[in-house]
């Protein structure tokens, strides 16, 4: 309606596709367990950023997204907050299961910001988060996937190599997400990421987030998504 219009016109929120949830105003109007709210307000985070007002509600939903806002925007809670409620829903994995989320960056610097991130919000949900990236051996970070996490973080090419090394299964995995796109594909990362997405289940939510949106990665993200929203902040895109 012409409320909710007004109220993404003054946010610079453009959105596009079917049924798109309303912005919210408020962590508070998330729905999240309180364990998850006292998580957020020990980071200090008061109340969500432009594209987390109109990607949480998105996202909550179980819908995908393509979400486009340029750095320092809040893209990793957008995605990270629901990807905890995701987990939260699901039955607890057995041993040999796989991650339930996966999130691919471009970088191991990038990657490990994400950890970090996930690390935060997730630990006091007992939820467990595997780092598959550069900076490891490969050998500690096999063990480290068989001990088992709901949550993997990873660079495309680790984890390329883990998945040959059969150090974890993602027949589990319902919560992709693709973070930085634009960069994946300018550092070469396009077939590892299209290798990776076909290992994962059809029904899973896809979230792609980019500071830019070229053709390559338009077109992929045409390929991968089902109904995606597309949500834009500000003057990128
Ligand atoms: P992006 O991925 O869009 O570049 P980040 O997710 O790295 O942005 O967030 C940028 C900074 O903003 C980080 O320091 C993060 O902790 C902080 N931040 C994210 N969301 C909020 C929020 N709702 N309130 C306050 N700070 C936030
Ligand atoms: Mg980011």
């Amino acid at each position: 309606d012409q409320e909710v219009a007004d109220y993404r016109k003054s946010l610079a929120i453009r959105v596009s596709g079917f049924d798109v949830p309303k912005p919210v105003k408020l962590f508070e109007d998330c729905g999240f367990s309180p364990v998850l709210m006292s998580a957020i307000k020990k980071q200090g985070y008061e109340k969500p950023t432009t594209i987390q007002c109109q990607a949480l509600p998105i996202i909550l939903s179980g819908r995908d997204i393509i979400g486009i806002a340029k750095t320092g925007s809040g893209k990793t809670a957008a995605f990270v907050l629901p990807m905890i409620v995701h987990i939260m829903d699901q039955p607890e994995l057995e041993k040999e299961d796989g991650p339930i989320g996966v999130i691919c960056a471009p970088t191991r610097e990038l990657a490990h910001q994400i950890y970090l991130e996930a690390k935060k919000f997730s630990k006091h949900d007992g939820i467990r988060v595997a780092a598959v990236y550069g900076g490891m051996s490969k050998l500690d970070q096999l063990k480290e996937l068989k001990a088992g996490s709901e949550i993997v973080v990873a660079t495309p090419g680790r984890l390329i190599d883990m998945l040959k090394m059969k150090a974890l299964t993602m027949t589990r995995a319902t919560y992709l997400v693709l973070d930085e796109a634009d960069r994946m594909f300018d550092l070469g990362f396009e077939p590892q990421i299209r290798s990776i997405v076909g290992q994962i289940r059809p029904d899973r939510q896809t979230l792609l987030f980019s500071a830019t949106m070229p053709y390559k990665v338009e077109r992929l993200a045409r390929e991968i998504l089902g109904d995606p929203i597309r949500v834009t902040v500000g003057e990128v895109g």
